[in-house]
């Protein structure tokens, strides 16, 4: 038996129908009996998540439980998250997890990689003197991604352009690609002169990045969910000053990465999971399109991962909401149905 849709597909805009058929979409009407499961509506291939990291019991200490890690992507799933990726994860993705039939697809660049000339680190890290040929077997063990630190403290150096370029260099020439965690304005600076191909966060980004990350294809994920969260806790003093600062920069970069041709992508980073539509409020309060701020957390984030969305042939996910969500934001959070693998879970 085949699934039946119908509703307004996004982001093509248009109403048809479209059939499920195990793993797969299509629009041409099977020969088989199909069941209608939605009826009206606008339908998306379901919520990405570009950027968490489930597997801690509070969300927060650096200790990866295969139990919290199942309660967590079930919140993701629940929330209509159809696809996950992991920029740092402190274990594996528990055995049975990845293909179960009711997860979300997954894609996890392993392991924190810190390069250990930087002034300081953070436990969740992994701390490495080699960091080219550390990011190259990251990649290589994982789904073809690594995830380095390319700062850490704010006021201190990043790590050099000439490191980060080599890791990039290897990693690409091994089929991979690298995410770049960045909080400073010479450690973005550096990533995107390195050609990095995910610069997440970047806090203080400056000017000249927006035409850098442009030419190299660089996507970016500014995680504003996770900023705009830690901003009431960070106090006024001199180093408060410069994380404000930073903040207040790297909300004006969006528009401006956008507008230069930039893909941002949403991610949500820390607790709460499930809460990718509240990245996509904060990329339209930075002025991103709402149609764009959809598509962050969307077909534009499928379409990053390799994850074919509702096209012929595309995975067999799906979520159906009420209302236009490139009017109605808030009605991500209410899917009325959802397709998973093919199956109906919502
Ligand atoms: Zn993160």
């Amino acid at each position: 038996m085949a699934l039946h849709l119908r509703g307004t597909v996004l982001p093509h805009d248009t109403p048809r129908d479209l059939w499920i058929l195990g793993d797969r979409i299509t629009f041409d009407r099977p020969s088989v009996e199909a069941e209608t499961v939605a009826d009206g509506g606008y339908l998306l291939p379901g919520l990405v998540d570009v950027h968490t990291h489930p597997g801690s019991p509070s969300g927060e200490e650096p200790v990866f439980d295969p139990g919290a890690f199942a309660e967590q992507i079930a919140e993701h799933r629940d929330a209509g998250t159809t696809a996950l990726r992991f920029p740092g994860l402190l274990g594996e993705i528990p055995d049975g997890l990845r293909e179960a039939p009711d997860a979300p697809r997954m894609v996890t660049a392993g392991r924190w990689l810190a390069w250990a000339g930087l002034s300081r680190s953070a436990d969740f890290h992994t701390v490495t003197d080699d960091l080219v040929a550390a990011a190259v077997a990251e990649a290589k063990a994982h789904d073809g991604w690594c995830k380095l630190m390319g700062d850490w403290d704010f006021e201190a150096d990043p790590v050099p352009y000439d490191l980060l370029r080599a890791v990039t260099d290897a990693v690409h020439a091994a089929g991979g690609r690298v995410a770049a965690h960045c909080q400073s304005a010479q450690g973005v600076l550096n990533a995107a002169r390195a050609g990095i191909d995910s610069i997440e966060h970047g806090m203080g980004m400056p000017e000249e990045c927006v035409e850098l990350m442009a030419g190299h294809g660089t996507v970016y994920v500014p995680t504003l969910t996770a900023f705009a969260r830690s901003a009431p806790r960070i106090k006024d003093n001199p180093r408060g000053h410069l994380w404000h600062e930073g903040h207040r920069i790297m909300i004006r970069r969006v528009r401006e990465a956008h507008d230069a041709g930039v893909t941002v992508l949403a991610g949500t980073d820390s607790a709460p999971f499930g809460n990718v539509a509240t990245e996509v409020e904060h990329l339209i309060a930075a002025g991103l399109p709402a149609d764009v701020a959809v598509g962050a957390a969307s077909w534009a984030a499928r379409d990053f991962l390799g994850l074919p969305g509702l096209v012929e042939g595309g995975l067999a996910d799906v979520t159906v909401y009420d209302a236009d969500p490139r009017r109605e934001p808030g009605v991500l959070r209410h899917p009325r149905r959802m397709v998973l693998r093919g199956r109906v879970v919502r």
